[in-house]
């Protein structure tokens, strides 16, 4: 099982950009606020699927060693799920899937902190990039569409502005040789080349509600431009780490610098 110690280590010895907004059963929720002297502020999140790992190590490399070579501020919550991280669970400490709970008042400690966060400091963000994956051996349930689950790499992307979308130029820009998912559907949203496009590619019943945490953001005028990456477990880590980070790597290049 993963050591929520890595988490806290990496992210004291960011010093005073580190700040605990609250405690999850005894585990420290940070945020970190990595300040570039720019104009722009991104926001990072990673691991509010405790079992989804690859997101909280790509947040605590990307803070350890890229974030200053960018031109933006970044607030980064490198993993919104301890206690789900510390057990390989998807869900909560009360098993609750915290991806389904924004924007409505709901009292889980995990929430609670970062929207009172979020509310306390200026609300305007370039774009939100959120860091998920797959497993294929999820259990199927109704609200994945029953077609199974993706093993390679794809992203979700919302921008209403058509002209300003870069999420193909994202899939182009992979390390070379990485596939990504061509399914034409994913858990009935509509996917093309990896990239599925929102909102008229929205078509799970779930997203539409938009009470994940990247759908609620662009809802309560956060940002205009929300990214969602997607990585499968079946692959080892590390080219899983490397999948997000190219992904919010390009980002950066087109819509930042
Ligand atoms: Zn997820």
């Amino acid at each position: 099982m993963p050591d929520y110690k890595e988490v806290v280590d990496v992210v004291e010895s960011l010093g005073r950009r580190s700040l605990v907004i609250g405690e999850v059963l005894g585990y420290p929720l940070y945020v970190v606020h990595i300040n570039n002297n720019a104009q722009n502020m991104v926001l990072l999140s990673g691991g509010i699927h405790g079992d989804e790992i690859a997101g909280v190590y790509s947040a605590l490399k990307f803070m350890r060693e890229k974030a200053s070579s960018y031109d933006a501020n970044f607030l980064v919550f490198p993993c919104m799920n301890p206690t789900g991280f510390v057990k390989g669970k998807l869900e909560n400490y009360a098993g609750e899937n915290l991806n389904r709970l924004w924007g409505q008042n709901c009292a889980y400690p995990e929430i609670r902190y970062v929207e009172n966060f979020l509310s306390s400091v200026p609300r305007s963000y370039a774009f939100t990039f959120g860091m998920h994956e797959t497993d294929p051996f999820y259990e199927d349930h109704p609200e994945w569409g029953g077609t199974g689950f993706p093993t390679e790499p794809w992203l979700y992307e919302q921008q209403e502005e058509v002209s300003k979308r870069i999420g193909h130029l994202m899939v182009d820009e992979l390390p070379q040789g990485t596939p990504v998912c061509d399914w034409p559907t994913i858990y009935d949203d509509i996917n093309l080349h990896g990239v599925i496009s929102y909102p008229e590619g929205c078509m799970n019943p779930v997203y539409l509600e938009g009470t994940t945490f990247e759908g609620f953001l662009p809802t309560f005028g956060f940002t205009k431009h929300a990214f969602t990456t997607e990585t499968p477990k079946g692959w080892e880590l590390e080219k899983r780490v490397n999948v997000h980070l190219s992904f919010l790597d390009s980002a950066l290049r087109h819509l930042i610098n």
